[in-house]
C-alpha cells in the first residue's frame, strides 16, 4: 500500500506496517530472538542478529521511522548519543574536520570537545544564525555540517535551509539533530538535509520510559551508519524497539498537544508582570520567529524563561509548581521543569555556560499533554509565590 500521500496522524498509526501482520496480528509482535537461521553464503551484515539491527522487530521499527520522516531508510540505535556518534564515526576519518552549531546538546558538545580530538577529528563551532560567517570556517578537510533544529535551552532556530544549501555547495554532509522538533514539526530530508537523527528517548517515544535513538536518510548512508553501528555495538534491543514503535503511534497527537500547550504557556508567561523573558520561537517577537514559521509546522513543546527576581525567584517557582516534575530530559507526556545550569549544562565551565546564555536564573519547561488551562493555572499560582 502506498502511504506517501497520508498525513502525519495516519502515518504515525500505519507507517511501515505489514498487512496481514504475522499470524494476522494487528500489532507487530516482539521477536526477542538473538539470532535467526540463514541461507549459507549470506553477507555477514545481512545475518539476522540483534547487534546487526536486522531482526524482525528492529526492521518493523525502521520502516515506521523512515516513513514518519519521509526517509528512504532508518536505523534505530541504543540511545541518541549512539546515533550521533555512529554518524560521526561512519562518515569522518582521521584528519577530517566538521562545522558545528555553537549551542549543541551537552553530550554531543562533550564528544566533540573531549573525545573527537583523540580520534583525529577536529571541529569549528560556527554561529548557525549567520551564514555569511561559515565560509571562513571551512578547511581543506571539512566534511560535515552538524546543527540542531531547535537549540537547547534558549530555543533558537538556526538558518536551517541555508545550512543545507551551504553544505550542498561545499560538498559537506549536512546532519541535523531533529529531536526537539520531531518529524511532526520539521522534516529535514525534504528541506535538503542528508541525515537526520533523534534521541528517540524524547518525543518519538514520548513516555519517558526508554532510551533510544535513530538515524534517517538515504539507503546508502543508512547502510554506512548501520555497518559502523554493527562494530561499535550500539543496536536497540527488540523489546525497546517494540515500545518505541508503540510510542510513535501517538506521536502526532502528542506533539500537537505539546505545541499548543507550549504556545499557550509562552503567551501567558510573556504577559506576566514577574517574568523578564520567555524563549519560544512561536512568540511573534522572538528573534527567530520570521524564519522559524516558514520552516516549522509547529514550534515544539519546549520553552525557557527568566524571572525578574533572578535565580532565587527561579528556585521558588520550581518549588511552587504542582504539575511539573523537577527533572531533566524532555518530550514525554508529563510536564517537566529544570534549571539547565544545574542539569544539562552543569558539566560546562561557568564562563562557557554564561556565554551561551545559560545563566543560573534560566528555567526550562518541557510541556506535556496535560490540559492547557491546568498548566497555565498552575504557573499562575506558582508565580504569585515568587
Ligand atoms: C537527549 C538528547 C540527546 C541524547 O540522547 P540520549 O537518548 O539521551 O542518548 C541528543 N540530542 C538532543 C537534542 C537531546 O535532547
Amino acid at each position: 500500500m502506498d502511504r506517501s500521500g497520508y498525513r502525519m496522524e495516519t502515518l504515525a498509526v500505519h507507517s511501515g506496517e505489514r498487512r496481514p501482520g504475522p499470524e494476522g496480528s494487528v500489532v507487530f509482535p516482539i521477536y526477542q530472538g538473538t539470532v535467526f537461521s540463514f541461507e549459507p553464503g549470506t553477507d555477514y551484515h545481512d545475518i539476522r542478529y540483534i547487534r546487526l539491527s536486522s531482526t524482525p522487530s528492529q526492521r518493523d521499527l525502521h520502516g515506521r521511522l523512515a516513513a514518519l520522516e519521509g526517509a528512504e531508510d532508518a536505523v534505530a540505535t541504543s540511545s541518541g548519543m549512539a546515533a550521533v556518534t555512529a554518524i560521526l564515526l561512519a562518515f569522518l576519518k582521521k584528519g577530517d574536520h566538521l562545522l558545528a552549531g555553537s549551542c549543541l546538546y551537552g553530550g554531543t558538545h562533550d564528544f566533540l570537545t573531549r573525545r573527537a580530538e583523540d580520534l583525529g577529528l577536529s571541529h569549528t563551532f560556527v554561529d548557525d544564525q549567520r551564514p555569511e560567517t561559515w565560509k571562513a570556517a571551512l578547511r581543506p578537510g571539512t566534511r560535515m555540517f552538524l546543527v540542531e533544529t531547535i537549540t537547547n535551552p534558549l530555543m533558537r532556530v538556526p538558518r536551517l535551509e541555508e545550512v543545507a544549501a551551504f553544505a550542498r555547495t561545499e560538498r559537506l554532509i549536512s546532519v541535523v539533530d531533529n529531536t526537539f522538533a520531531s518529524p511532526v514539526n520539521f522534516r529535514p530530508l525534504a528541506r535538503g538535509f542528508d541525515l537526520s537523527f533523534h534521541s528517540a528517548t524524547k518525543y518519538l517515544n514520548g513516555h519517558s520510559d526508554l532510551v533510544a535513538g535513530c538515524v534517517l536518510g538515504s539507503r546508502e548512508r543508512i547502510d554506512a551508519v548501520r555497518r559502523t553501528l554493527n562494530l561499535f555495538g550500539g543496536s536497540l534491543d527488540p523489546h525497546a524497539a517494540f515500545l518505541l514503535a508503540r510510542g510513535t503511534k501517538t506521536l502526532a497527537l502528542r506533539v500537537r498537544a505539546q505545541n499548543a500547550n507550549a504556545l499557550a504557556l509562552a503567551r501567558f508567561l510573556a504577559g506576566h508582570a514577574r517574568v523578564k523573558e520567555v524563549n519560544y520561537a512561536g512568540l511573534e517577537d522572538h528573534a527567530d520567529h520570521p524564519h522559524a514559521r516558514k520552516l516549522l509546522s509547529g514550534f515544539g513543546g519546549m520553552l525557557s524563561l527568566r524571572l525578574k527576581g533572578g535565580a532565587e525567584a527561579a528556585g521558588r517557582l520550581i518549588q511552587s509548581v504542582r504539575i511539573p516534575f523537577f527533572a531533566p530530559s524532555l518530550g514525554g507526556v508529563e510536564t517537566l521543569i529544570v534549571l539547565p545550569a544545574q542539569t544539562s549544562h552543569a558539566g560546562m565551565k561557568r564562563e562557557d555556560r554564561e556565554r551561551l546564555g545559560v545563566t543560573d536564573d534560566l528555567v526550562r519547561v518541557s510541556c506535556g499533554i496535560e490540559a492547557e488551562e491546568d498548566l497555565v493555572e498552575d504557573f499562575r499560582q506558582a508565580l504569585e509565590k515568587v
